[in-house]
C-alpha cells in the first residue's frame, strides 16, 4: 500500500495503491482531502480505511507521472546528524553519545523525479539517502516505548548538503547549507506504518549514476526512531505531518578519496527497502 500526492489534471490529488492497482482518492468524492498530509489531519490513514476508501475510487490506469513529495507543507523537518556509527568515523566526529538534531527549511522540499539544482554559490553539493518518518499524531514528551504509535508512515528521503556552507562558513550554516530549494527530495510515496512493522531493519542505500554510493541498514543506526520520537518531543509539540530525516549511513560525497559532489546530469537514487526508490536528476541553476 502506497500513498502519494500528484498533479492530476484539474489539480492537486492523492493516489493509493493497493492490491496491485492505482486508484485516485481524492476524485472519489467532493470532501476528500487533496493531498496526504490533510487525509493525516483527518485520521484516513489506517490500512482499513484506505483499504475501504479504495474499492470506491475511480482506477488510474497506471502509476500517475507528476508526483508530488508526500507532504509538501510540514510544520517542522527535524533531522539528526551523525546517526549511523561509521558516517560518523568517516566525518571524523566522535560518536554521538545524544541525537544531534537540526533542521531544513520546508521550502526545500521536492518530489520524486525533481531536479536537485545545484545553487551558483556551492561547488560541494553532497547526496544523503535517509529514511523519514512522517508523524501522524501529535504528541509531547511521548514515551519510546509508544513512539510508533504516534508514526503514520515512511518516505525515502535525500538530505542534500552543501558542504562548503555547512562546514566552512563562519560558525556553520547547517541550516542555510542544508535548505537551499530543492535540497529535500521526499518520496516517492509515504507507506503507511501498519505496512512496515520494523523501521529498525530495513536496508538502505544511494546510487549516483547506477553506481552504489551508501549501503546499510537502518539496525545500524545510533538512536533508533522510537529514541528520537522521545528526545525530539521532551523539547516541542510533534505534529501531524512533521517530518524526521533520521540520519545517513557512510559513504556521502564528501567523506571519498577523491571527493565525489554531485554535477549536473547527475541521477541520485535513494533506495529503502519495503518503501522504494526515490530517484532526482541533478541540473545547474540557471
Ligand atoms: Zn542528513
Amino acid at each position: 500500500m502506497r500513498l502519494l500526492n500528484f498533479l492530476d489534471v484539474d489539480g492537486p490529488a492523492v493516489a493509493l495503491f493497493f492490491e496491485g492497482r492505482w486508484v485516485n482518492l481524492s476524485s472519489a468524492d467532493p470532501s476528500m482531502p487533496t493531498n496526504v498530509q490533510d487525509m493525516l489531519v483527518a485520521e484516513y490513514d489506517s490500512l482499513g480505511k484506505l483499504a475501504n476508501l479504495a474499492s470506491g475510487a475511480p482506477q488510474l490506469g497506471t502509476q500517475p507521472t507528476h508526483i508530488l513529495p508526500p507532504i509538501a507543507a510540514p510544520q517542522k523537518i527535524i533531522c539528526v546528524g551523525l546517526n549511523y556509527r561509521a558516517h560518523a568515523i568517516e566525518t571524523g566526529q566522535s560518536i554521538p553519545d545524544e541525537p544531534l538534531i537540526f533542521s531544513k527549511l520546508s521550502s526545500s522540499l521536492i518530489g520524486h523525479e525533481a531536479k536537485i539544482v545545484l545553487p551558483s554559490v556551492s561547488d560541494q553539493v553532497d547526496f544523503e539517502a535517509e529514511l523519514v518518518v512522517v508523524i501522524g499524531k501529535r504528541g509531547r514528551n511521548i514515551l519510546a516505548g509508544q513512539a510508533l504509535e504516534h508514526v503514520a508512515g515512511y518516505c525515502c528521503g535525500n538530505d542534500v548538503s552543501a558542504r562548503d556552507w555547512q562546514k566552512r562558513k563562519p560558525g556553520r550554516q547547517w541550516l542555510l547549507g542544508k535548505s537551499f530549494d530543492t535540497f529535500a527530495p521526499l518520496g516517492p510515496w509515504m507507506i503507511p506504518a501498519d505496512a512496515v512493522p520494523d523501521p529498525g531493519n530495513l536496508n538502505i542505500q544511494s546510487r549516483v549514476n547506477g553506481k552504489t554510493m551508501q549501503h546499510s541498514n537502518t539496525s545500524d543506526l545510533i538512536f533508533p526512531v522510537e529514541q528520537l520520537i522521545c528526545y525530539i518531543s521532551s523539547v516541542c509539540t510533534l505534529e501531524v505531518g512533521d517530518l524526521l530525516f533520521t540520519g545517513t549511513p557512510s559513504g556521502v560525497g564528501v567523506a571519498r578519496q577523491p571527493p565525489r559532489f554531485l554535477k549536473p546530469g547527475d541521477r541520485v537514487e535513494v533506495e529503502i527497502e519495503q518503501i522504494g526508490t526515490l530517484a532526482n536528476s541533478v541540473v545547474a541553476s540557471e
